[in-house]
């Protein structure tokens, strides 16, 4: 596993609100929120950005896409909404090289774009 922010608040090397854990993912709140609710879903498979992740690995992303529905239902943000966003690479805005998926959920939200 490269060396990220994400890798040592997955070894617990630093600390994080950690919300959800399992066998392929954990996902933790957001250190500078953009929404009421902002939870970041970080596979423990390693990949720098979305062009990494091989055709035969899509499981990864389809695994923490669905953990965040889990979680945004159990939250009940199911029916009011909520948004899922990865960003890859500059013009995106990504900041963090290890590929993470955004749960933003709580209050409407602004159209995204530019
Ligand atoms: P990106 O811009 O790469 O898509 O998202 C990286 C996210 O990681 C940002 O929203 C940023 O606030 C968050 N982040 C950066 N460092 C930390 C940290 O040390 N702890 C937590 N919990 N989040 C962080």
């Amino acid at each position: 596993m490269s060396e990220t922010i994400f890798s040592k608040i997955m070894r617990r090397e630093i600390p994080a609100d950690i919300v959800y854990e399992d066998d392929d993912m954990i996902a933790f709140r957001d250190i500078a929120p953009q929404a009421p609710v902002h939870v970041l879903f970080v596979p423990k498979r390693d990949y720098a950005t979305l062009n990494d992740v091989p055709a035969d690995a899509s499981e990864v992303i389809g695994k923490l896409a669905v953990a965040a529905a889990s979680y945004a239902k159990r939250e009940g943000f199911d029916q009011s909404g909520y948004r899922i966003v990865m960003n890859c690479n500059g013009d995106a805005g990504q900041t963090v090289f290890q590929i993470h998926l955004h749960l933003l959920a709580g209050a409407p939200l602004g159209r995204f774009g530019t």
